[in-house]
């Protein structure tokens, strides 16, 4: 039987686990990306003797490395870190500031002065969320949905006790179990992970909070977040699979029935026999495929996640009073949230994420300094478009950040780079800068979200953030799973050795 030729668009995180997948399965894989580099948002600045992870810099769930490490037949190419404590949150008051452990002990201990029986709140609340991530872990996050019946049939075999979530807000879940404005604020950051707010986040993403502190925690990786990406790049390397960089896929050639080429900005045409695009699956169709229902202006019309504004800094000083993963809010976390999506609240004024680079990843800075990486999601391009502001809006966070720390940043600054949701745009084809692709509201669920089968052509399929089962990295190697899946039912499989 000859080998089928797969094609992946794009080397992200799920491309690149698409590729080893498919690879596993027999089939003859290349990759066209259009950077000069793998990783897609996962990637990493070199600058001025400092390194940076450009986009991700902690995830949960890294079971699902392990199901793509079982599935491929092999160890995976670098060392998880697991973190507890998982993060600091710095509030605006002098020395109001919590660490947030996984250990529910102590992260008791932390919040005993302001949310009264603390533990057993929170093991009644984690109770309730980890019921809902084991009746819809397999139902509906790791399920291809063939039609909106196949959805509607599959939402009806989740427990009705759940029902209720799918009304509520993120913010009105927590609520209902801690009366403390501090812990809710806490609990529900991990909405702003998913690109939203707790204000407009379906409260069905409370089961995060269950990955998040029960099953299992925050990672890292020795090294830096990059050496996934060259793990994955040279294993694919030792399989014979290609990566074809600066190559930006713009066009398609079908002969009527079926998709056959596609075609880059060099009018280069790629033949296969199977497609899979890691481009966003929503603005791909639109601008590539040309089709009616993702014109800009219906692409615009669609919920997407916050943009983000990121600023990469080599200091010259050791920072020890920041941990390796810090959030700076202020005590307007409502008027901020409901404002900020929108453009309507001030940047100079911004909620921030601070990430320590060279706290693990020692290489990340040269001795005596620090690789510091500052993420603020902001409007994006639909709402703010001009970012000629983008030195003001950092300065005034690294201002803050002085400040609120205690440690003078102004003159010990000797690396800095800013990317606004601009360069976002333009580095990843992300639509108007959206960081996390389309957002999670329940009109973007499931069958809701656009499929990883094309509606068309047939030997066309997605995988990545913007299809399902939705964003962030481990949800990037569940979609390289079910785009496989639909690849190896459609099209068979030879199981084949890893080198
Ligand atoms: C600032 C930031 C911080 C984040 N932090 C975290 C975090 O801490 N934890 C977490 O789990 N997630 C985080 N995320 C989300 C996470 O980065 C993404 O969900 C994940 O990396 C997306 O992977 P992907 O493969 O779907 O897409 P991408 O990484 O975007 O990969 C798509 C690839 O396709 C290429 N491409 C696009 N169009 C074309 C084309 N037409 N032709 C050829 N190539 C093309 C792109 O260049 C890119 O390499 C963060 C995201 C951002 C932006």
């Amino acid at each position: 039987m000859d080998r089928r030729k797969a094609l992946v668009v794009g080397s992200g995180i799920a491309g690149l686990s698409t590729a080893l997948r498919l690879v596993r399965r027999g089939y003859e894989v290349e990759i066209v990306e259009k950077n000069s580099r793998a990783g897609g948002r996962m990637n990493i600045i070199e600058k001025d003797g400092f390194t940076f992870d450009t986009g991700p810099t902690f995830f949960s769930m890294s079971y699902e490395f392990a199901e793509l490490a079982a599935d491929i037949n092999k160890e995976l190419p670098f060392e998880l870190r697991e973190l507890d404590p998982l993060y600091t949150v710095w509030y605006d008051e002098p020395g109001k500031r919590y660490t947030v452990y996984k250990d529910l002990e102590k992260l008791a201990k932390e919040f005993e002065k302001v949310e009264p029986a603390f533990r057993e709140k929170m093991e009644a609340y984690l109770k309730s969320t980890g019921r809902l991530y084991y009746d819809t872990e397999s139902l509906i996050i790791k399920n291809n949905f063939d039609s909106m019946m196949h959805y509607v049939s599959t939402l009806f075999k989740v427990p009705v006790v759940h029902l209720p979530k799918l009304f509520r807000t993120f913010w009105k879940e927590v609520s209902r179990y801690f009366e403390s404005d501090d812990v809710r604020e806490i609990l529900s950051l991990v909405s702003f992970f998913l690109g939203g707010t707790p204000f407009d986040t379906p409260s069905v993403f409370t089961m995060l909070s269950f990955t998040e502190f029960v099953h299992d925690g925050y990672y890292n990786v020795n090294g830096g977040m990059y050496k996934i990406v060259e793990g994955f790049v040279k294993m694919l390397e030792a399989n014979g699979v290609k990566i074809h960089y600066g190559n930006e896929i713009v066009n398609i050639e079908t002969n009527g029935m079926g998709l056959q080429s596609l075609v880059d900005q060099n009018n280069k045409r790629w033949a296969s026999d199977i497609f899979v695009v890691n481009s966003d699956a929503a603005l791909f169709r639109g601008k590539v495929l040309k089709r009616k229902k993702y014109t800009e202006e219906k692409l615009d019309r669609k919920k997407w996640t916050m943009a983000p504004f990121t600023v990469y800094l080599g200091i010259d000083q050791k920072l020890p009073e920041l941990k390796m993963h810090n959030y700076f809010l202020r005590g307007n976390f409502k008027e901020y949230s409901d404002k900020i999506y929108k453009n309507q609240a001030s940047l100079e004024q911004a909620y921030y994420y601070v990430n320590v680079v060279s706290r693990l990843n020692r290489d990340a800075a040269p001795e005596g300094k620090e690789s510091v990486f500052i993420l603020c999601p902001v409007p994006d391009l639909r709402y703010k478009s001009d970012w000629s502001d983008r030195e003001k809006i950092a300065d005034a966070i690294i201002a803050d950040l002085s400040r609120r720390t205690g440690y003078d940043l102004s003159d010990k600054i000797i690396s800095k780079t800013i990317l606004s949701p601009i360069d976002w745009r333009d580095t990843f084809n992300l639509h108007r800068g959206s960081g996390l692709g389309l957002g999670h509201n329940m009109m973007q669920m499931g069958y809701l979200r656009p499929s990883n089968r094309d509606e068309k052509f047939e030997n066309l399929f997605y995988t990545g953030s913007s299809t399902l089962p939705g964003t962030g990295i481990p949800m990037a190697i569940i979609s390289s799973k079910l785009v496989t899946e639909r690849i190896e039912k459609q099209y068979g499989l030879i199981l084949t050795d890893l080198h």
